[in-house]
């Protein structure tokens, strides 16, 4: 027998995006109900990504009161005309909630499609245990793949995965990737070793140092004690790396990338600062050395299958923090302070 649905379910409510802002934990809001071709998913884990910090911020916009982009449960109630096969599925939830599919941008990446819709940001996300969401948009996830494992790749792995193909790179090129040990970088090690890159981890302390090698780094600098830019010229021949992919939203990481990778080489931006100042290099040197700088958001459908596939034969491997529901606003101080060692993930009370 089908489980009954309630009327009313907890949320971690957000009132008004704003510095310092705190969820409100609360069993008063509405089950939504799932409209023609969508499904109703019944969210078991979430991740909290770091840009759902910025919303509830209010450093980028959001329009909606409930923030979150990583979920992961079950269909459990079909709209009109949603495909039947979705009913019990294992599905996922992702920051592109729906893409118009007939722009000519979605003809070549829905990615970048102006009309999208994003979760937590103007349509309701998954900081809540009952999620409505577009039945041809839901991410199928294997069934045995864990929920808590799938959870992080849904944001974390696939920006990584797409920055890696958008990177240009061949087997035995050397990728840079500053932040190796966080939530993304980690992701991106396996990934980028996987493809046969020759990673350059930068990080800092032993415990990141062992984890980047032990994930397949060809090399490991730690930014507190080691001459990064001497380092990685000596590495790559005294050319610097073919790419690099910056996941921290600093200028300082910006800055020191174009001083990492080669000429003719690429800068992957995925970090997004909060000040919004330009990249530090004019147009003269972007031709001279014949650079690439390409942004990147999130990733594809088919790379989102690719990635998945990778998961459920142990090549990427998600290293999660879980966490109960209840503790999200610790969770948001934590990673405010960039405190979280891997990717958190919330446990959602069932
Ligand atoms: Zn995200
Ligand atoms: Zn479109």
């Amino acid at each position: 027998m089908a489980p009954s649905i309630p009327k009313t379910q907890t949320a971690a409510w957000l009132e008004k995006p704003q510095p310092g802002a705190r969820f409100q934990i609360r069993d008063d809001i509405e089950v939504p109900m799932p409209g023609e071709g969508d499904v109703l998913v019944k969210l078991e884990y979430t991740g909290f990504c770091h840009s759902d910090v910025h919303s509830a911020y209010g450093e980028t916009p959001m329009s909606t009161d409930i923030a979150g982009h990583e979920g992961v449960g079950h269909v459990v109630k079909l709209g009109a005309n949603a495909p039947g096969e979705l009913m019990d599925a294992k599905v996922g939830i992702r920051w592109q909630y729906s893409t118009c599919g007939s722009c000519e941008i979605c003809d070549v990446n829905p990615t970048a499609c102006p009309n999208q819709v994003n979760s937590g940001r103007n349509t309701r996300g998954t900081f809540q245990q009952y999620v409505v969401a577009p039945a041809k948009h839901v991410t199928r996830i294997p069934t045995d793949l864990k929920a808590e494992i799938a959870a992080p790749l849904l944001c974390a792995g696939l920006t990584l995965y797409s920055a890696i193909a958008k990177a240009r790179l061949r087997p035995g090129d050397w990728l840079v990737i500053p932040g190796a040990g966080g939530g993304l970088g980690h992701i991106g090690v396996q990934i980028a070793a996987r493809r046969g890159y020759k990673v350059i981890a930068i990080d800092s302390g032993e415990s990141k140092r062992e984890l980047c090698l032990k994930l397949g780094a060809t090399s490991f600098l730690d930014f507190k004690k080691d001459a990064v830019e001497d380092e990685v010229k000596r590495l790559t021949n005294g050319f610097g790396a073919h790419a690099t992919i910056v996941t921290a939203g600093t200028d300082a990481a910006y800055e020191q990338a174009l001083k990492l990778i080669r000429n003719y080489g690429t800068l992957v931006c995925i970090g997004l600062p909060r000040t919004g100042a330009p990249l530090a290099i004019s147009p003269f040197w972007l031709c001279v050395r014949s650079l690439t700088v390409v942004g990147s958001s999130v990733g594809t459908d088919a790379e989102m299958q690719e990635l998945l596939q990778m998961a459920m034969k142990g090549e990427v491997v998600p290293q999660v923090a879980v966490y109960p529901f209840e503790e999200i606003n610790t969770v948001m101080e934590k990673l405010v302070r960039y405190e979280v060692e891997g990717r958190v993930v919330l446990r959602i009370p069932q």
